[in-house]
């Protein structure tokens, strides 16, 4: 089995970054996206190290660091507002890179310039619907509007509710974690904060009643500042979600930012004192359940990203874990993508043991995270050692390069 040319579906994160990652490796690929034109929803994402050495062999790093809020901690602070903890988010002594905050579509509009000078194509309006016919040498598969296409390799880069992943598991579902975000963004001047001693942001309080409230700045400037709270939720369907994330009411969701503040520091209050409705954000949490595979048993169509195995946002390292990904699957199809002798498959499943170990242990992190934000259920009791530093090296040290060698190595690869 080889592969000589590669079909990505989704023009998102995965797949914008793929597509560069491909190209590095000399491996020619085609983007098809469902939407009409590039996604331009608001909002930062955070970034940590472990992504950012991969933009930055990407050459996408320096491109968006000046656009970018750089921090090196998240704060964890008590209903009080007493210091409780640090988590490290970057550090350039120990990481070479310090945490970053950029606005999503700040990152997609650089890695659609970069992937359009690349001369990579991405045809817009292209929504996939299904795999018609997997054979030893290609695939085709069929986009909505009737017509097909073939390539070597099809990968699904399209999210969460991925139709890729259905050719594989036709009857799997993403799992809600009866939990939703609600987020606004307010301009950081509200907070009223006085410069000494600064205020250390960002911040999570910690309320065990009440649950965390977060502030998190954004913008090169920090002058526009994320606040948010997460709120145990109902499962709704996937229209009924659709309509309260487009509808202009969102009251409740003004209401809920505001609950119980005056339980919180000041800072919270006045955080929550003018939201501009225009700036809510609802985002429920959905996870992928643990796939047996990211691939399909002839092995030419693959899932990466959010489709393969979306996580919960506590650790943020939803799309930075989707960026170790594309990469390392870009560098296993460079070194074996032309071997015969089923080279290619053994590459692909070292891959994908690699990966999953890597997520799964994001996961065990995300749990950790969750138990310290969330309030307590009833009945629910403290965990022993959940107040010790959270240890990060194994998340943002690595060389992938070296990872993907050492994985080949072991499979004598
Ligand atoms: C509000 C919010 C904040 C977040 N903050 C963070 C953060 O701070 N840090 C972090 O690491 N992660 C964060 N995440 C998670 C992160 O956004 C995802 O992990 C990331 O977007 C996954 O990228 P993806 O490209 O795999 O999928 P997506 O971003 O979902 O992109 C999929 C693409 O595929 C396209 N598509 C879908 N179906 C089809 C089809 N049938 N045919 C063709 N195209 C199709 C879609 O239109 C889309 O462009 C956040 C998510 C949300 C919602």
């Amino acid at each position: 089995m080889s592969i000589d040319n590669v079909a990505i579906i989704g023009a998102g994160l995965s797949g914008l970054a793929l597509a560069l990652a491909l190209h590095q490796q000399g491996i020619p690929c085609t983007i098809y996206e469902a939407r009409s034109a590039p996604l331009n929803i608001g909002g930062a994402i955070m970034l940590s190290p472990n992504a950012l050495r991969i933009l930055d062999h990407l050459g996408v790093y320096t491109r968006i660091l000046p656009e970018a809020y750089s921090f090196d901690h998240l704060y964890f602070r008590s209903a009080d507002d007493t210091p409780l903890d640090t988590y490290e988010f970057g550090s350039v002594s120990k990481y070479n890179y310090q945490g970053m905050r950029i606005y999503r579509h700040i990152l997609i509009r650089e890695l659609s310039a970069m992937v359009h000078d690349a001369g990579i194509l991405i045809h817009y309006q292209k929504k996939f619907s299904h795999v018609r016919a997997e054979s030893p040498t290609d695939v085709t598969w069929e986009f909505v509007d009737g017509t097909s296409a073939s390539a070597t390799c099809l990968v699904g880069a399209d999210g969460i509710h991925s139709n890729v992943r259905k050719y594989l598991y036709p009857d799997l579902e993403p799992h809600f974690t009866n939990a939703v975000g609600v987020t606004a963004a307010i301009p950081t001047s509200q907070l009223g904060l006085t410069s000494e001693p600064p205020y250390p942001l960002p911040v999570t309080i910690l309320n065990p009643k009440h649950g965390a409230f977060v502030l998190a700045p954004q913008h090169p400037t920090g002058s526009v500042c994320l606040i948010g709270r997460q709120k145990h939720s109902p499962n709704l369907t996937r229209p009924q979600w659709t309509s309260l994330l487009t509808s202009p009411d969102k009251k409740w969701c003004l209401d809920f930012l505001r609950e119980n503040t005056s339980s919180y520091p000041e800072i919270v209050q006045r955080a929550v004192s003018t939201i501009d409705i225009e700036t809510i954000n609802i985002w429920p949490f959905y996870v992928v359940p643990k796939l047996g595979s990211w691939r399909s048993e002839g092995g030419r169509v693959v899932v990466l990203g959010d489709a393969a195995h979306a996580i919960p946002p506590s650790a943020g390292q939803g799309v930075n874990q989707a960026f170790e990904d594309i990469f390392t699957f870009s560098l296993v199809v460079g070194r074996c993508g032309g071997g015969g002798n089923g080279r290619l498959a053994r590459g692909l499943k070292v891959w994908q043991k690699g990966r999953q170990e890597r997520v799964d242990r994001v996961l065990g992190l995300n749990a950790q995270i969750d138990r310290r934000r969330m309030p307590r259920r009833p009945g629910e009791e403290d965990v022993k050692g959940e107040e010790e530093p959270f240890e990060l090296e194994w998340l943002y040290k690595p060389d992938f390069g070296e990872m993907v060698a050492g994985w080949l190595v072991v499979e004598g690869l």
